[in-house]
């Protein structure tokens, strides 16, 4: 996905980005993405003078996960809004945007994919819900209770547990 500064600073208008990228691999450290389609985008390149070049419009994929209270199959479908300028600059280094205004690159082109799969890995949800209203695991079911060992679980144990402390006293 190699974005040429000339390209886009002579396109009529926007200059249309359209891919979709295999994302996999990006979440192959999560047990709980069981399945992940390419990455989808619907990005316009538009040329801002002086080698200042905007990208912007939207990401999408679907992810099928396990809901993170009762681990049942569940699908989030993601959309999100990309927006960044990039800077063709002569040597690493020489400029940097202020503030993140913009992002230096060397070069009469660069790769746009590392920046769509880097905000795609931050906007998998950490921790999804089936519902709002999900229970997570009966105990009276009991068939799935060996998992609740896992460091998650162990976390809302954690959450849970001053709070009934606390109740255990009232009553006393
Ligand atoms: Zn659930």
């Amino acid at each position: 996905m190699q974005l040429f500064f000339r390209k886009v600073a002579t396109s009529d208008g926007p200059f249309p980005i359209r891919e979709a990228l295999n994302v996999s691999e990006l979440v192959d450290d999560r047990p709980d993405v069981t399945a992940v389609s390419p990455l989808e985008t619907d990005l316009v390149a538009v040329s801002l003078g002086q080698g200042l070049m905007s990208v912007e419009g939207t990401l999408t994929a679907g992810l099928d996960m396990l809901c993170s209270r009762c681990l049942s199959p569940m699908h989030e479908d993601l959309k999100i809004e990309f927006r960044e300028r990039f800077k063709q600059t002569s040597s690493v280094g020489e400029e940097e945007g202020e503030d993140g205004e913009f992002i230096a690159v060397t070069g009469d082109s660069f790769d746009i994919a590392p920046y769509c799969e880097e905000l795609f890995v931050l906007h998998v949800p950490f921790a999804p819900v089936c519902s709002e209203n999900c229970q997570g695991i009966a105990p009276a079911a009991g068939q799935n209770w060996s998992v609740g060992s896992d460091d998650r679980d162990d976390d809302d144990t954690k959450k849970i547990d001053p709070r009934l402390a606390g109740l255990k006293d009232f009553f006393k």
